[in-house]
């Protein structure tokens, strides 16, 4: 992986996902997992303004060796990448309508977005709720290390969304999947929904197998 092109990947992406509104101010972090390292946005960055030559580059054990400071929520990333092998890039933001589902208190902590459309299936599969701590806590890292292996995504309470891919852009298009339907589950709450059939899921995990 030429490391050179995924600087310029993670500026191009960061800026598009703030340009159109999925994370505000400094909010949210993207990390891309190298053959012998990360490469992680800095501490206090905005994703919109990112600098390519000035990301957080880290060695293969999470040491920090060049550009400004990475983000403080890098154990997030790490407890992904720790537990899901195929995982090569983490993306975090504080999209608003995947934040609003975080804080409903009769979301169902197994499953956060219900299977209401086939992509959601495909692209995000399910997603658990974990259990709120204060951001940037190293403490988040085995409650998600638990469940790592099992989901690609998922809703931290009262925060945010995390995402991971086999790629950046699986990474991001798997967010924009999940930030998407949780807009649809609450534009549609209080209303009868129709869900996907056990056997409609079964039939999709099959076909379109998520790694
Ligand atoms: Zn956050």
């Amino acid at each position: 992986m030429n490391e050179q092109r995924t600087r310029e990947d993670i500026v191009k992406w960061g800026r598009s996902l703030f340009e159109r509104g999925l994370t505000a101010g400094s909010s949210g972090n993207i990390s891309v997992r190298l053959d012998d390292g990360f490469l992680m946005t800095p501490t206090n960055s905005c994703l919109g303004f990112l600098d390519a030559e000035r990301m957080s580059r880290l060695d293969a054990t999470g040491k920090h060796i060049s550009g400004d400071a990475p983000t403080k929520e890098q154990p997030l990333h790490f407890a992904f990448y720790n537990k899901r092998p195929q995982a090569r890039a983490v993306v975090h933001l504080h999209s608003t309508y995947a934040t609003a589902l975080s804080c409903l208190a009769d979301v169902d902590p197994s499953d956060a977005i219900p299977p209401i459309t086939p992509y959601v299936v495909m692209r995000v599969g399910r997603v658990p709720v974990i259990d709120y701590i204060r951001p940037g806590s190293a403490d988040i890292r085995p409650l998600i290390e638990n469940i790592a292996a099992e989901h690609a995504a998922v809703l931290l309470q009262n925060h945010g969304p995390i995402v991971t891919g086999t790629s950046l852009e699986a990474a991001v298009f798997a967010m924009e999947e999940l930030e998407e339907t949780a807009k649809l589950v609450l534009l549609t709450r209080g209303m009868p929904v129709t869900l996907l059939s056990t056997g409609a899921i079964a039939d999709l995990n099959q076909t379109f197998k998520l790694k």
